[in-house]
């Protein structure tokens, strides 16, 4: 299926959701990628979800979404780990449309400003 979105064009509205869970396969990942312990990247890179054992990746600070996935890099919105990222972040958006792409690039041309940055505060 052709895909219907631009990473590249987009602020990175889905790395500010707040619960991205990961795996043990993902924090392995994540220890290799930085040479650490999987314990220690745990750690440091996720906190406690909500369910019973689940862990979720920790957020930062961020000027259009409130926060954001502490991997991104806030200039270039761009993925500081990309071939290290977790497995339920390669999977997104999973078909050929992005719900959020398909907003701002509505928002967008309405608005006659390519570079307008939908936010959800
Ligand atoms: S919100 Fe959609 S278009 Fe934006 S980075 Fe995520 S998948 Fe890509
Ligand atoms: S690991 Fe990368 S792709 Fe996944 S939420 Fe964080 S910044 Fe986005």
């Amino acid at each position: 299926m052709a895909r219907h979105y631009d990473c590249d064009k987009c602020p990175a509205y889905c790395c500010s959701y707040a619960r991205i869970i990961v795996e043990a396969d993902d924090i392995e990942r994540l220890a290799d990628h930085f040479g650490i312990g999987a314990k220690e990247a745990s750690k440091q890179f996720t906190v406690k979800g909500e369910e019973k054992g689940e862990r979720i990746l920790r957020h930062q600070e961020d000027e259009h979404f409130t926060t954001i996935c502490q991997f991104i890099d806030p200039k270039t919105r761009g993925c500081t780990i990309y071939e290290a990222r977790p497995a339920i972040c390669r999977e997104f958006p999973g078909k050929g449309r992005c719900g959020y792409y398909d907003f701002l690039t509505f928002e967008r041309d309405a608005q006659e400003d390519p570079d307008w940055v939908a936010t959800t505060g």
